[in-house]
């Protein structure tokens, strides 16, 4: 099967009892022990709409294995348990605010160290290791600077080190990039965005062809139990169905975006990863389908940047990203505030920075609401 095919189809055959094509929606905690046949027990354990999701994204990703959780945050804090005390994690400094708050407000008091260093230069990756790394842990394009991580470099230098190598490739989605071609052992996505892609569920899941990994994670996601609902399995199957033709719309609606801000003179630098300017567009060109949907871009303050997003009237001002409808934030303030202020200056998180997650609406009604923002700076 081929990627559209798989979205539509992987792990969702028709039900054999009535025959639906869609999965049903299995929203039981526990299963008879005298009827069932299969060896269900107890939904934290398994569940049949859990395992749909969970096979349909591993095929997705071209990985043996895939694990669904109740957030990105949760698939994350699982693959933590893979680590013990005195392990040290080489982390790319400007991944997710939230992974950095559990890695150092969280897992650092269990003895886990992290260096966080510059995912762009294989170098610095190289030199932060020492005899206690256990793991590289990246995040592809990432948040919300856009930066791209060479995952073939990755994938090289986990396995001639012998460390374990994860790549958080929410912003890419498995349309765009699957980075355990590249030899990386685990790729971690939250649902909640592009694979749900409606705004409407909070969701996580980690795929591996590793069977030893995988089976490290399946123990540590029942006995955590940070586990999906069913109903949000069905929600994120119901929406991985979709998957390219969305991804094709945000890509081309982002890359149009992106060229209108960048002759905006009211903007300054715009980060995109399909424009010929961004550092690691030739990167990106070589490991990506397409660029994505997000465009960062910089005002020349905070309250510029307040100014302008809150003109807005079709694009919504709110954390997240991935949805079909456009919205708007602000990482100094919102998504990234958990970070020290130090740190998100001096990773480039500005205060006048904007992170704009370009929807699947018209493009032309995007760029309009667009230019209501600039206008309101121009008057
Ligand atoms: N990884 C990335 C790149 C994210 O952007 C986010 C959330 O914004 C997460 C992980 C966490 O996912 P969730 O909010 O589903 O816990």
């Amino acid at each position: 099967m081929r990627f559209a095919t798989k979205a539509i189809h992987a792990g969702q055959k028709p039900e054999p009892r009535t025959g639906a094509v869609n999965v049903p929606i299995y929203m039981t905690s526990t299963y008879s022990q005298v009827i069932g046949t299969e060896g269900y027990e107890y939904s934290r354990t398994r569940n049949p709409t859990r395992e749909a999701l969970e096979e349909n994204v591993a095929a997705l990703e071209g990985a043996d294995h895939g694990l669904a959780f109740a957030s990105g945050m949760a698939a994350i804090g699982t693959i933590m348990t893979l680590l013990k005390g005195g392990d040290h994690v080489v982390v790319a400094d400007d991944v997710y605010g939230g992974t950095q708050r559990l890695f150092r407000q969280i897992m650092e008091d269990y003895g886990l160290t992290f260096d966080f260093v510059d995912f762009t230069d294989v170098a610095a990756v190289e030199a932060a290791m020492g005899r206690h790394t256990r793991m590289l842990w990246a995040e592809t394009p990432t948040n919300p600077l856009l930066n791209v991580v060479d995952l073939r470099a990755l994938g090289n230098l986990g396995e001639s080190a012998g460390v374990l190598t994860v790549v958080d490739s929410t912003f890419a989605t498995p349309y765009l990039q699957r980075p355990l071609e590249f030899g990386v052992d685990m790729v971690v996505h939250s649902t909640t965005k592009y694979l749900g892609g409606h705004s409407d569920i909070i969701g996580g899941v980690v795929t591996t062809s590793d069977d030893e990994i995988h089976e490290r994670l399946r123990f540590s996601q029942n006995a955590l139990g940070a586990v999906p609902s069913p109903f949000d399995c069905f929600l994120a199957l119901r929406g991985i169905k979709t998957l390219p033709l969305r991804m094709e719309a945000h890509c081309e609606n982002a890359l149009q975006v992106a060229r209108v801000l960048n002759e905006a003179k009211e903007v300054g630098a715009v980060r995109y990863p399909g424009l010929e300017n961004h550092p690691q567009h030739s990167v990106a060109k070589s490991q990506m389908k397409g660029y994505g949907g997000v465009v960062t871009f910089e005002m020349e303050n905070g309250m510029r940047a307040q100014a302008f997003m809150r003109a807005l009237e079709l694009i919504v001002l709110g954390e997240s990203l991935g949805g079909v409808e456009s919205l708007i934030e602000h990482p100094a303030s919102m998504t990234h505030a958990s970070v020290p202020p130090r740190e998100r200056e001096a990773r480039g998180i500005s205060e006048g920075m904007i992170r704009l997650s370009v929807g699947c609406e018209d493009l032309e009604d995007i760029v309009e609401d667009l230019e209501r923002g600039l206008n309101t700076l121009r008057n």
